[in-house]
């Protein structure tokens, strides 16, 4: 009863046109509008239909996929896209996950290449941020899931490993962050068990950097009370505005108060690849563990992040465990020497690693460097504008690729610009709050965007602000 084809030819032809059409889609996105709303007939055709029983052609099934679906995708692999953090994908990603999903690698363990080429790019990670040959690493899904990993480790650290099977008891584990740092780090606390009150949110200055002398005094305030602070989570590159923390001082924090120095990097870390952006994360090699994403700057498509921790020892120590059914032999498919289910909550896996490895190998990390530093002129460049326009003001300056702005008018009027520029197709900012007001935030992730989209971009916010203003 195989699901293979009787005819490979009819099949081939088919595969053919799909992949032609998604190249002619990903040469021409300029030309399309960066989102569309669905109107009600497309919204409906998701709804409605039972379960199909009976077999359909795959071109009538991609047919239905190129009308209903394509027009009205997330948008953000459009230049025009600035929303949020979310990367463009690439060409050389897209053709890796066929490839991945050829292959149907499961990378749970055993010993196979894939896991030998995931381990490859854990190398490059170890590399690229100085980290001893002791560290390890696998994919994830993303940020959210590695930091929730780092919390796991840490907290395994701080409480021993017994605390795996007993819980965390009555121990008040407190961890730290700055008020600007990402919500799922208070989500990881709480799927940790520790609830996510034991996240305690410190201060940050004027450039959202998180306040060294509070992050300090909360620590020693909460011993006093007898909580048992255990990690320090900095980030490289806030959500909001870009920020970087101070990471050389955290780490010290985290030395001389011996707390785990965790880094969300989701945004920021993979900077490094660009050598006017690296000096800013100095400090970021003594971390005990980073989370990246690569689906961020590092372009590769959904989902892609990766946890990176210096001690593979405690990694392992946290993940670990011994099932029959999972033996390890010394010979044939169950061998291998790193299977990545003991350093994460999954079994089954796939193969995240190969659009990665697809991506870095086909631009080069020189070329993928170069682009991150574009991503941050371009910020640069908008910025420049919204000074130079009286009807905008600037509430937050590229720091990295993020700006963020308003239109002289009321924060609900801000709200409309945005969704005016949504729906006009014509650019996709996010909105978020910058020191009490309503911001137009421009996050400038993409690798195709240039400074006539951003042109574009300013141009609409001057017309719809005028119009609602
Ligand atoms: C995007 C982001 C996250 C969440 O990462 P996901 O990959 O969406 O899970 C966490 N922290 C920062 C700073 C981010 O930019």
């Amino acid at each position: 009863m195989t699901l293979d084809p009787e005819n490979w030819g009819d099949l081939r032809a088919a595969g053919h046109r799909m992949l032609d059409e998604m190249f002619d889609y990903l040469a021409h996105l300029r030309d399309q509008p960066v989102w569309r709303e669905m109107p009600p007939e497309v919204r409906g055709h998701f709804k409605t239909g039972a379960l199909p029983q009976a077999p359909q052609a795959i071109d009538e099934v991609y047919q239905e996929f190129a009308q209903y679906v394509l027009p009205y995708a997330g948008g953000n692999l459009h230049p025009a896209f600035m929303g949020w953090v979310q990367g463009g994908g690439t060409p050389a990603g897209m053709l890796a996950e066929m490839l991945a999903g050829a292959l149907n690698a499961n990378l749970g363990g055993r010993d196979h290449a894939p896991v030998a080429v995931e381990q490859q790019v854990a190398a490059w990670m170890r590399q690229l941020f100085r980290f001893p040959d002791a560290a390890t690493g696998i994919f994830v899904t993303g940020t959210s899931q590695a930091n929730l990993i780092a919390a796991l480790i840490a907290r395994g650290e701080a409480l021993g490993l017994a605390s795996r099977k007993s819980g965390a008891g009555a121990v008040k584990l407190r961890a730290y962050a700055s008020a600007a740092a990402h919500s799922c780090i208070a989500r990881a606390m709480d799927f940790a068990g520790l609830g996510s009150d034991a996240l305690r949110l410190i201060p940050f200055d004027g450039r959202q950097r998180i306040d060294i002398a509070a992050l300090e005094k909360t620590i020693a305030a909460d011993r006093k009370t007898g909580a048992a602070p255990f990690m320090v989570v900095a980030t490289a590159g806030t959500v909001d505005v870009g920020a970087i923390d101070d990471l050389k001082a955290v780490g010290a924090v985290c030395r001389a108060e011996k707390l785990w120095f965790h880094i969300d990097g989701a945004y920021g870390a993979l900077g490094m690849l660009a050598e006017e952006i690296a000096p800013r994360l100095a400090g970021i090699e003594a971390a005990d563990s980073i989370a990246l994403d690569f689906h961020k700057w590092g372009q590769a498509p959904y989902d892609a992040g990766f946890i990176l921790v210096r001690d593979g020892e405690k990694h392992k120590a946290a993940f670990a465990t011994p099932a029959a059914y999972l033996r390890r032999e010394t010979r044939g498919m169950a061998g291998g020497d790193f299977w990545p289910t003991d350093y994460g909550p999954d079994l089954s896996r796939g193969f995240r690693a190969l659009k990665v490895w697809f991506t870095l190998k086909t631009y080069g990390a020189e070329r993928m460097g170069r682009m991150i530093a574009r991503t941050c002129e371009l910020a640069r460049y908008l910025e420049k504008q919204v000074r130079a326009l009286p009807e905008l003001e600037l509430l937050a300056p590229a720091d990295l690729s993020i700006v963020c702005f308003r239109y002289r008018a009321s924060d609900a009027a801000n709200a409309e610009i945005v969704a005016d520029l949504h729906c006009s197709g014509i650019a996709a900012p996010s909105l978020t709050t910058i020191g009490g007001k309503r911001a137009i935030r421009c996050a400038i992730f993409n690798h195709r965007t240039e400074e006539r989209d951003i042109d574009a971009l300013l141009e609409a916010v001057l017309r719809f602000g005028k119009a609602r203003a």
